[in-house]
C-alpha cells in the first residue's frame, strides 16, 4: 500500500491505523520512518524475512550475491541494507517487485543506485511510470523516476537461478492490482506471495489498479496447489505463514465471494449491502488488522459489482 498524501478529510475518516501511522499527520502527508525498525526472520537455510514498514521483504543469500523481493520506502534503505549486512557481506545484487505499490518498490532508486538490477511484471514498471491513483485511499502516488524502474520485466512467468536454488516467478492477474507476481523458492520450499496474502486479516484489493476479489482467490489457490504442508510462505502484510493459514485465508475470501456475490447479483446497493452485515461472523477474526470490516466489505462490493458490470 503507497503513503502518499491523502485528502485530509478523507484521511480521517477512512484511513486505516496502519495508513495513520506511516502517514503520519494527514496534514503533511509524510511518513515518519525514523523509529522503525527492520527485524529479520529466518524461513530456511539462505532464505529470510525482512519486517519493517510496508510489504515483507524477502531475501535469498549464499554462494551468488543476495537477491531482494520488495525493498519497502526509501527512508528504510540504510536499515534495510544493514539487515542484509548482518546475514551476508555481499551487496544486493537482485531487487524483484511483486506489484507496484510504494511500500513494496520505495527502496528502488536507492537499491539501483547502489547497482542492484530491479525486475517485475510489465504492468509495475508501466504503473510506476505514471501518476496512479488509488480510489479507495483518495491517494496521488506520482509517477517514480526513471531510476527507481524496473530495467527487467516479464508478462507471464520469470525464473531466477540464483544462490543453489530456483526462484520460480509467476504473475497472477487481476489479484490485488494488474502486476503482481508471486515467487516460489524451489530448492527451499518457501513461497512470497507478495499482497495477494494478508495473514489474518482481510487483505486490501486495489481496484483502481486492476485487482479483483476472484483474482486473489485465483491466487491463493494457485499456490496452494503448488505447495505442500511444509512450505512456509511469506504474506505481503502479516507474520510468516504455513499452508494452514494460506488456506484459512483463501476459505474465508471464498466466503466472501460467495456471500457478497449473492447481494450484488440481487442488485444490492452498497448502503444496502453494508446494512445486512454479511460478513458479521467473521469481523472478529479477520477485520481488526489493516482493514475495517465495513472498509474491506466496501473494496468487495466495488470489486464484484464491476464484475458483474462487465459481464452484463
Ligand atoms: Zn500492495
Amino acid at each position: 500500500m503507497p503513503s502518499q498524501a491523502a485528502h485530509p478529510h478523507f484521511a480521517r475518516r477512512f484511513l486505516p491505523p496502519v495508513f495513520a501511522v506511516l502517514l503520519g499527520s494527514p496534514l503533511n502527508g509524510q511518513p515518519d520512518l525514523t523509529q522503525v525498525m527492520v527485524r529479520v526472520v529466518p524461513v530456511a537455510t539462505s532464505v529470510y524475512m525482512l519486517e519493517g514498514a510496508g510489504g515483507n521483504i524477502g531475501l535469498s543469500v549464499g554462494n551468488d550475491d543476495p537477491f531482494l523481493i520488495d525493498d519497502q520506502y526509501a527512508p528504510l534503505t540504510a536499515k534495510i541494507k544493514a539487515a542484509v549486512a548482518t546475514v551476508t557481506a555481499k551487496p544486493v545484487r537482485f531487487v524483484l517487485n511483486t506489484h507496484w505499490h510504494s511500500d513494496h518498490t520505495g527502496g528502488n532508486e536507492a537499491m539501483a543506485g547502489s547497482g542492484a538490477i530491479i525486475a517485475a511484471h510489465e504492468n509495475v514498471r508501466r504503473r510506476m511510470s505514471k501518476e496512479q491513483f488509488l480510489a479507495a485511499f483518495n491517494i496521488r502516488t506520482p509517477a517514480s523516476p526513471p531510476a527507481a524502474l524496473p530495467v527487467i520485466t516479464f508478462s507471464d512467468t520469470i525464473s531466477f537461478y540464483v544462490n543453489g536454488d530456483t526462484l520460480y516467478t509467476f504473475h497472477v492477474r487481476n489479484a490485488h492490482t494488474d502486476g503482481d507476481a508471486i515467487i516460489l523458492f524451489r530448492k527451499a520450499n518457501v513461497v512470497h506471495m507478495g499482497d495477494t496474502f494478508f495473514n489474518g486479516f482481510y487483505p486490501f484489493i486495489d481496484v483502481s489498479t486492476g485487482g479483483s476479489l476472484s483474482g486473489m482467490l485465483s491466487a491463493a489457490n494457485e499456490a496452494l496447489a503448488m505447495t505442500n504442508s511444509g512450505t512456509r510462505f511469506i504474506p505481503g502484510h502479516g507474520p510468516l505463514a504455513t499452508r494452514a493459514d494460506l488456506a484459512r485465508y483463501r476459505d474465508m475470501l471464498a466466503t466472501v465471494q460467495q456471500r457478497v456475490s449473492r447481494l450484488v447479483r440481487q442488485r444490492r446497493t452498497l448502503k444496502q449491502v453494508l446494512e445486512a452485515k454479511p460478513l458479521a461472523d467473521l469481523d472478529g477474526q479477520w477485520g481488526k488488522g489493516f482493514l475495517k470490516a465495513e472498509q474491506f466489505l466496501s473494496i468487495v462490493y466495488e470489486s464484484l459489482n464491476q464484475g458483474t458490470r462487465l459481464r452484463r
